[in-house]
């Protein structure tokens, strides 16, 4: 598959001012929060489910608007709920690996960090999905993450675009700043379940129509990306 994708530029381990060189290239190869792409087309991601009562709101609503999404769900919740994996699978939506237990990974020892990648990978094969996309928690991840999970076979997927970064930046105003901002090949973060975000999702989703953007999986973005 070959795909133009936009690259982190700064990492964690940059940002934290770690000793030693960051291989940018590396880097460049391996994370990427937004794809270049020449459809009016964005990628929706829903990070933390499946949680009861507020996950079958979001598929509900995909279905309505007729768009897909990509979730990035967290092994254990989906051991304990695989009726909703089941119910995301079903509508053309996509999962994605956000560990087995939403460890903060680069709190953890190297071995944990291993084991919550392939934990919660495996717990997805049990419903036929061979992750391709993986997120990790809080949006942090070292370099030697980022190599676990591409030794997994794994793509490690960012965000361009935060419902719930700029609902507390925007308060009110938050859907319609959104709006002014989103770009084709942007891939938005939200999540399963946090106060007031599906509200702004229903609006953020009419308003992306009312663009022409069409809400996809990550797969679906990256499919149609810029060779
Ligand atoms: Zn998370």
């Amino acid at each position: 598959m070959a795909v133009s994708l936009i690259a982190l530029t700064l990492s964690w381990e940059a940002a934290r001012g770690a000793s030693g060189a960051v291989p940018r290239r590396q880097m460049q190869e391996s994370i990427f929060y937004r794809v270049r792409t020449s459809q009016r087309a964005v990628a929706l991601t829903f990070d933390d489910g499946p949680i009861p009562g507020h996950t079958e709101r979001i598929l509900d609503l995909l279905r309505a608007e007729g768009m897909h999404a990509t979730f990035f769900v967290v092994g254990k919740r989906a051991f304990a709920r695989p009726d909703l994996v089941r119910a995301i699978t079903t509508g053309g939506n996509e999962i994605g690996n956000h560990t087995w237990s939403h460890q903060h990974l680069t709190w953890v020892l190297d071995d944990v960090q291993r084991d919550e990648i392939a934990r919660g990978a495996r717990e997805l094969e049990q419903f036929g999905v061979h992750p391709i996309w993986f997120r990790p928690p809080y949006g942090l991840i070292s370099r030697l993450g980022v190599k676990d999970v591409t030794a997994a076979g794994e793509r490690t997927v960012l965000w361009s675009v935060s419902i719930d970064r700029a609902l507390s930046r925007w308060g009110d105003r938050a859907v319609s700043e959104l709006l002014s901002r989103v770009h084709p090949g942007d891939i938005i973060l939200a999540h399963d379940a946090r106060p007031g975000s599906f509200d702004a999702l229903q609006r953020l989703l009419a308003g992306l129509k009312r663009k022409g953007l069409r809400c996809g999986t990550v797969s679906e973005l990256v499919a149609g990306s810029r060779v």
